[in-house]
Parts: structure tokens; sequence; C-alpha cells
């Protein structure tokens, strides 16, 4: 299929896909095996051995290469694995520069495996690019951003870092999970790679761990191929098709989750035992204007502080909703509600958790699909008792 004319919706049902060559199987099947029958010792049809490459693997990377706009896509057992094998393509004494706001297993990965193999990560806030440009050097091997970061949802200007980045021959890396590609596609905005984990928006149901890397340059992907291979983090086909199935809903999912949060942002926005409200479409969010620019909608993650900005106060609302079920991960058609500090971000020392304005009354919601006024109906009685209290 000549397929770069096609719409989003188009492309993540059939995006790299056709029908299966030998049944005409409509829908990708699940080939659960570990290895494939050779024709000769010299022939093969393509598969030998599943860690290299399985048919249900491929027609996920295809997909995902054709949805982000690139040549080639990689998938993993999990985001972080896909992490790991950037991480992969350093040597002792290079240089990272991350952005400060962080997801924390990515932060968890750098600090606690990747430093003690020497490479040196430096985390800024990519508000302003000065900052970034400020930090590399020509140690400087990789940036790495998060855009919407993860839970204070700032925007970084994917454009004017990947610029700096490309002057100095450093390769750019968005972790693309919170916006996923029907939002933002940082390989138009010259980013080099663009990391998923899967496991959320891609996958949308919270059914299946799994993460992809993708990237248009071919020597590049080659490397990553051969990353992937040759340390064999790589996602069961069962797994495959399971995010190869939500990826085919995920323009209509995403158009939902942003109907939804931005809702849920006005209602909080108003409630009196809020503080403030951290969702990109809100006006008065200073990332406002860049994400309009850089994103087709403002996304389904959002986070609020309380009034009272203690862990009791956030407990009492995080102990109270009934249709936001509390519990880690995000992106999936059922609204999540978190707590950063003691949850996903456990794993950063308290004054840098909190200079990034990670404060114990942060509250993050992974805003789902379901009708928005129940959603709210939901937040109102958690926040209204936690307040009349
Ligand atoms: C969940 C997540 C990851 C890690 O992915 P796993 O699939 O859990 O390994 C990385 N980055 C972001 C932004 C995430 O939300």
């Amino acid at each position: 299929m000549a397929e770069k004319h096609l719409n989003f919706g188009t492309l993540a049902i059939h995006g790299g896909l056709s029908p299966d060559k030998t049944t005409g199987a409509v829908m990708t099947p699940v080939y659960q095996t570990s290895t494939f029958a050779r024709e000769s010792v010299d022939e093969h049809k393509g598969y030998a051995y599943s860690r290299t490459q399985n048919p249900t693997r491929e027609a996920l990377e295809k997909n995902i290469a054709a949805i982000e706009g690139v040549s080639h896509a990689a998938c993993f057992g999990s985001g972080m694995a896909a992490t790991d094998a950037v991480l992969r393509l350093l040597s002792p004494g290079d240089e990272v520069i991350a952005t400060n706001d962080l997801y924390g297993g990515t932060y968890r990965i750098f600090k606690t495996v990747y430093e003690r193999y020497g490479v040196v990560f430096r985390f800024v806030s990519m508000h302003d690019v000065k900052n970034v440009r400020d930090k590399i050097n020509d140690k400087t091997k990789l940036i790495w951003i998060e855009t919407p970061t993860n839970p204070m949802t700032n925007i970084i200007d994917i454009a004017a870092v990947s610029k700096a980045a490309t002057a100095h021959n450093v390769l750019t890396v968005v972790d693309n999970t919170f916006a996923t590609p029907y939002l933002q596609r940082p390989a138009e905005l010259g980013a080099d790679i663009i990391m998923h984990s899967a496991t959320k928006y891609l996958g949308g149901h919270s059914d299946v761990v799994s993460g992809a890397l993708a990237c248009d340059d071919d020597s590049l992907a080659v490397e990553i191929k051969r990353i992937q291979n040759t340390t064999g983090a790589v996602p069961g086909p069962m797994d495959c098709f399971l995010t190869l199935r939500g990826i085919k809903t995920l323009h209509v999912r995403m158009e939902r989750h942003c109907e939804n949060a931005g809702e849920i942002a006005q209602f909080l926005q108003q409630h009196p035992g809020v503080e403030s409200v951290h969702w990109p479409g809100l006006n008065t969010h200073p990332g406002h204007h860049l994400a309009k620019k850089q994103m087709r909608n403002f996304g389904g993650m959002l986070s609020f502080s309380l009034k009272e900005d203690t862990l009791e106060a956030a407990k009492e609302v995080l102990n109270r909703t009934k249709v936001f079920t509390l519990a880690e991960s995000l992106g999936g058609v059922e609204s999540l509600i978190g707590h950063p500090a003691t949850m996903t971000h456990a794993a950063i020392p308290k004054n840098e958790r909190e200079k990034a304005g990670i404060t114990d009354s942060l509250i993050r919601l992974s805003v789902g699909i379901e009708d928005a006024q129940d959603l709210i109906a939901d937040l109102k009685q958690a926040l209204d008792a936690s307040v009349n209290k």
C-alpha cells in the first residue's frame, strides 16, 4: 500500500499491514512459535528464530513506523526495555542531557544502572532551549526529551531542542508515550529516535506491557535491531497482537481522552479545594501556545495540587474516588488516579522532586474514555468530602 498520503486513522488501522500471505487472514495472526522451518540450509522464508524476528512483531513494528511517519520501528518487552536499548548505543564517558521532569523509571535507569557504567547524565529544565545548549559539549551524545512531561505536563519545544542537538551531531530522543503519534509526531519536528511505552495509549487497554523505538535513519535502525536481537528484550507474539489491536482505535480513543480531560480541567480549576491544575489545553498553562503548535490536541493526562498541600489531604482524595481507580500506569480506556510523590516518582529524591513541582498534594489523573459527567461527579464527591472534613 502506498501510504504517505493516508491520514492518521487510516494508517492506524492499515499502516504497514496487509492480509496474511499464507491464509489471507485479515487480522494479523498470533504466530506463537519460537522457530521457523528452513527450506534448505541456505534458505528460509524471512524468519529463523523469534528473538530475531517474528511475523506478529514485524507487523506491529511496521504499523508503529507508519503512524510515527518513519521507516523503522523495533518493539520491546516494555517501555523500559526500549529505553535500555537506546542507552546501549552509548559508551563510558558519554553524556546525556535529560529533562529534569522525567518519568520515574527513566530517571532510575539513568541513575542506578547507566551511571555505574560511566555514562554521565545532566538534568536540566528544558522550558528554555538555552539550558540545553549550555550543557552540550563534545562528550554529549544524546538529549532525552519527554513532552508533555510526567506528571507536570510541561511542554518542551521538540523542534528547537532537535535543532540545537543536530548542530552538534547529538541524537534527540523523544519519549512520545503521553502524546502518542496521533497528537505529536517528533520525527517531523526533527527528533532522531521516538520511544514509547506501548503499555499506555498505544495498547490502550491496560492489558499488556510493551515498548517501542521508531526512527527514520537506516544505520541507526540497524544498530537498534542489532541491540534488540543481541540483548533479547523482545515482546511475545500475543503481546504484539494486543498492542496492534489497540493501535487500531488510537485516534478515536485519543479524541475522547482529550475531550474528557478538558472538561475535568475546567471543573478542577473552579473547585475551592484545588490550588493549581496542570493541563496544556488551559490557556493559563505556560506551555499552552507551544502545545498548540506542536500537538494536535492536549492529551488525556493532567495533574493538580490541593490548597492544603499535604500528603494527608492528597490521601483523602485518592482514597475516595470510585470511578477513578487508584493505580499506577496510564493511557487505558479506564480512568486512573495516582500520587506521583509516593507512587510513580518515589525513586526521585524529595528535594529534586519538589523542585520539579511534584509536591506532596500533587495528584495525577489518567483520564479515560468513560462519560465525562460521571468522572466529574466522582472527583467532586472526593474533593468535597476532603474540603469539608
Ligand atoms: C510507563 C512509562 C515508561 C516505561 O514504560 P514501561 O512499559 O512501564 O516499561 C516510560 N516513559 C513514560 C512516559 C511512561 O509513562
